[in-house]
């Protein structure tokens, strides 16, 4: 007889409410579920999201947009099988301008998702992120640190808003039997990041495309290791098909300075844009690479897209980008 976990394992069609679905990686895999005959219901304030991430999923009839802040009482009509909790804030800069949003969606916001999927009867999912670890004393992160995190310093909106995020999913998990899922996210990149959202990635490839100087924060000697997004959408899909209510990091181990990887969006979009020296900001991790053994032995995940590779289809999609917006209008 199959448990209760395994007759929840994804079959098509269920029918799944993913906050945050108008941003970067919540689009993608709003995207991916609807292509294998899920239902999507995403719910967004579009606060760091875009009409246009949804925009082509919108003419599909298994396709619903909830214009909502999650951080206030969460109603969806109808049966739900999942919600994916994937609000918030998550560049640093967007995170220090919205310090306050950012701390109410990490806790009002995931109590809220939790309680419509207690309310529902559905499982729930967590996106929290590799920032639970801090400015990580341990090299590479396994999911059995516990982290090293300022909690009155910048970035502990975000870092402390995500541990409590956790707390509270485990807290459902054992007080309610609620079935969840906690996913900690290591830096993703991909198609669809907004041009201005101050990440590396994005900014790196956009100052090289448009000839501006690269802002590399500090002499470029922390590291962080770059996953593309559709190793990550394929790591979300296996989790919530395995019953795992332990954290699992999700990420690609190529670590990289981000001097190095400077030089390598340099030589990928053949610019000749110069090195700009900038102040390291406060906080900044000195370091990030994820342990993905408990990844690879549950769910048998491992990064398919080398950041070489997945960096040369960024950049072509950002120079697409970048001819239309100065493209003349043709009107
Ligand atoms: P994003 O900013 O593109 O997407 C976040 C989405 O959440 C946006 O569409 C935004 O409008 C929405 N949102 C924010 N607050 C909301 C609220 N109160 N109510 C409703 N919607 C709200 O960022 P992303 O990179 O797609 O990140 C998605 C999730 O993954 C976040 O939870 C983030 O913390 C987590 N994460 C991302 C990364 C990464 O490298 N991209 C790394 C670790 C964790
Ligand atoms: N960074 C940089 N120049 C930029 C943006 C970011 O040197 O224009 C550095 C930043 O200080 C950090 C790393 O790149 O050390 C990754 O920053 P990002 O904002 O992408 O994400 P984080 O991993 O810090 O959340």
């Amino acid at each position: 007889m199959k448990s209760e976990d395994e007759t929840r394992r994804p079959q098509a069609p269920l029918r799944l409410v993913i906050t945050g679905g108008a941003g970067f990686i919540g689009s993608h895999l709003a995207e991916d579920l609807l292509r294998d005959g899920h239902r999507v219901v995403v719910v967004d304030n579009l606060v760091t999201g875009k009409l246009d991430n949804i925009a082509p999923l919108r003419s599909d009839p298994r396709f619903e947009f909830i214009h909502h802040d999650v951080s206030n009482h969460l109603h969806v009509a109808g049966p739900v099988d999942w919600v994916l909790h994937l609000a918030s804030p998550a560049s640093p800069i967007d995170y220090l301008n919205l310090p306050i949003q950012t701390l109410k969606v990490g806790s009002l916001g995931t109590h809220n998702a939790l309680g419509l999927a207690r309310a529902k009867g559905a499982a729930f999912l967590l996106a929290s992120t590799s920032e639970v670890y801090g400015d990580p004393a341990v090299h590479p992160q396994p999911e059995t640190y516990w982290g090293h995190v300022n909690p009155i310093g910048p970035r502990g909106v975000y870092d402390e808003a995500k541990r409590f995020s956790e707390a509270l999913t485990m807290a459902y998990h054992r007080q309610h039997g609620l079935d969840t899922r906690i996913v900690r996210i290591f830096n993703t990149y991909g198609p669809r990041m907004r041009a201005q959202d101050g990440r590396v990635v994005s900014s790196f490839i956009v100052q090289a495309l448009t000839g501006e100087p690269l802002t590399i924060f500090g002499q470029g000697q922390q590291t962080r290791s770059f996953q593309f997004v559709s190793d990550l959408v394929r790591g979300l899909r296996l989790l919530m098909a395995h019953p795992v209510h332990d954290p699992v990091n999700i990420g690609n181990p190529e670590e990289f300075t981000i001097k190095a990887f400077a030089e390598l969006v340099l030589r990928l979009s053949g610019s000749s844009s110069p090195l700009s020296f900038q102040p390291l900001p406060e906080d900044d991790p000195r370091q990030r690479r994820p342990d993905i053994t408990r990844a690879r032995e549950l769910l048998g995940w491992e990064p398919g897209v080398r950041v070489e590779e997945g960096i040369r289809q960024t950049i072509a999609w950002y120079r697409r980008e970048l001819d239309l917006a100065i493209a003349p209008d043709p009107t």
